[in-house]
This record gives structure tokens, sequence and C-alpha cells, in this order.
């Protein structure tokens, strides 16, 4: 339930409020709208009686959420969620890349594509250190000691990391070197994986699941909400269809679409949405159009020799241009964007 506030609402008439909600037994979540307080109340509210707010001075009206992702939802909270990387924003209107091999495969591999993403102005690197490989006998990941090559490289470049936990025992070894927890594809729907590391405090990249439907990649993202304690950002990867042409769908129709459903940020990952690197610099332009908050996008120094997904990674002049090319649509996106104001 939410309750929206009158546009002359007074402060003492918001903090009645809120008193009357914690009364119940009940925490909140105050957003300050453009127009409207909206007080959104968090715990169990399917027995509460929406008259008892209804007659309190200042509200405007009170309205029942249906969803079942209530906290991810864009009725709860109706501004974007910034979500603070460690000093680094995603949501708050600018476009975040982050850019790194598909595995980390050594400190001098990892130091390279640091130097290359971030030259090409990525902010975040990324990297897998456990890796979700089809066959049992492909390259697994290089596990902490790869976390460890991560973190130092990105350190020495200024970025931060990104890079994915597989398994909840790994969960305190790997947020010890990222600054955000990658849960993958595959992970999309491992319901006791998405509460434990929503209880860590970082933001969590959420993949939209190999076959997963918009609505229960937002019921992923509220089994992560409702701990409380870490923003997710969603990450649109392709989903499989009948088409074999390219390795997945790539849904760009989802970023406007997951936008309008909730509050937390959007971004695109156009390296597994088609599978194919001459692919990836069109559709990262379409994702900066589509109105997505950043991208995650696979590079490296050799991509004929990577250890994994080469086909799809771009090499240094690819991806220094795909970046040009992004920056003269993120200054056109600013163009449209100003056109609300
Ligand atoms: C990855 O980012 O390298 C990865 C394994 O992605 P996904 O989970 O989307 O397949
Ligand atoms: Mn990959």
């Amino acid at each position: 339930m939410i309750v929206i506030m009158k546009k002359n609402a007074t402060k003492e008439q918001v903090k009645q409020v809120i008193e009357r909600i914690k009364k119940e037994g009940l925490d909140v979540n105050v957003d300050q709208g453009t127009e409207h307080i909206v007080i959104g109340l968090k715990g169990d509210t399917r027995g509460m009686q929406d008259v008892a707010f209804n007659s309190l001075e200042g509200v405007e009206n009170t309205v029942k959420i249906s969803k079942t992702y209530k906290l991810t939802s864009r009725e709860f909270h109706p501004g974007n969620t910034v979500v603070d990387v460690d000093g680094v924003k995603i949501g708050d209107g600018s476009f975040v890349t982050m850019a790194g091999p598909c595995s980390i495969e050594g400190l001098d591999q990892i130091r390279e594509c640091a130097r290359m993403a971030k030259a090409g102005g990525a902010k975040i690197l990324r990297g897998g250190a456990f890796k979700p490989r089809t066959s049992p006998y492909a390259f697994q990941g290089l596990e902490e000691e790869g976390l460890k090559y991560i973190r130092q490289a990105a350190d020495e470049f200024g970025m931060k990391v990104i890079t994915e936990v597989m398994d909840e025992g790994h969960i305190d070894m790997v947020a010890e070197y990222s600054d955000i927890l990658q849960i993958g594809a595959r992970n999309m729907q491992n319901f006791k994986l998405l509460s434990a590391v929503g209880k860590t405090g970082k933001p969590i990249g959420l993949k939209r699941g190999i076959s997963g439907t918009i609505d229960e990649w937002l019921n992923a993202a509220e089994y992560i909400a409702v701990q409380d304690k870490s923003p997710v950002i969603f990450i649109e990867r392709g989903i499989r269809t009948y088409e074999t042409a390219t390795r997945n769908t790539f849904d760009l129709s989802a970023v406007p679409l997951i936008k309008k459903l909730s509050h937390f940020p959007v971004i695109v990952d156009p390296s597994h949405g088609t599978g194919i690197w001459d692919l990836v610099p069109p559709m990262a332009r379409a994702g900066v159009a589509s109105g997505a908050d950043g991208m995650i996008v696979e590079i490296h120094p050799d991509p004929a020799n990577a250890w994994s997904d080469g086909p799809q990674s771009l090499n240094e002049k690819t991806y220094m241009r795909m970046m040009a090319e992004v920056d003269i649509l993120v200054n056109a996106m600013q163009e449209i964007k100003a056109l609300d104001k």
C-alpha cells in the first residue's frame, strides 16, 4: 500500500502519517516526488484498512499495490533509484559502461583489459572468476586468484569491479573483492542465492534469465529488495527464442518496460545479447537509444585466443570505435531527455 500526500501537505502532516504507519508495526519508504510525497508501507499490509489513512490530514489518497513485486515496483517508489557504486552513479540519467573480458585469465590479461576499458571511458571493470559453463570440461574460472587479479587491475586504473557469484558459499569471498555482485542468467531464479546476496548491502547486477519473462525477472529482484539492503541493477542480456542465427534474441523493449514497471536502473549486455562481435556496436547504440542506464560489454586484447566468449568480444580498435559512437548517442539522448523539462 502507498499513501499519496496532497501537493501542499506540511512536514507535520507527513510525520503524522509516518507515525500512524509505524504504530501498525510497519516500516516506511518516503519518496519525495516532483509533485506529491508518496509514502510506501513496508511489510504485510494485507489486512490494513486504507480508510485509516484517508482520514488523516494532508492525505490525498491511498492505493493498494496489486503487484507481487511490491518493493521493486514503480508505484511503491515513483522516483528513479540511483545506485551508488562507491561513487559511480547508475540510474542518474548518465550512461555507465562496464567493460572487460568474459573470464579473468591472468593478471597481465586483466590489466590489459582494464587499460583498454578505461581508455574507452568505462568506469567499471567486468570479468568472471566463477564461470557458469555449459560443459563441465570447459574452463571454470580462476576463482579467488582471479578475484585478486581483477581487484588489483581495477584499483590500478581507478575502476570499480563487477563479477559473478554463483554459489551461496562464495558470497563473502566475492563481496570482499567486488563492488557489484553479478547474478548470472542461469541463477536468476536461484531464490536462496538471491535472498543471500540481498543481505550483503552491495549492489546486485541481476541478469535476465535465459528464458526469463519480465514478470519473473521483476519477482527475482523482489527477493533481493525484500532484504532491504542491496539495490538492484537489471541487466538485459537476451533471451532464448526459436532464432538460432544469434546466440540470444536481444530484447530491447525490456528496457523501457522495466523502467516503466520498476524504479531500479536497467543496463544492456549486447555481447551476450547477440553472441557476435560485429553486432555488438549497433546493439550498444540501440541500447543507448532505448533509454538504458548503461551497458556491460566483453572486450579482449586478443579475442581469437580468449578462453571464453571470444566470438562476441571486441578488440581494442572495435571497442574504442564503439565507445566514440556511444558517446554521440549519449549526447543525443540528453537532448531528448531535455524535451521533458
Ligand atoms: C557473463 O557475463 O559472462 C555471463 C556468463 O553472462 P550470462 O549469465 O548473461 O550468460
Ligand atoms: Mn561471457
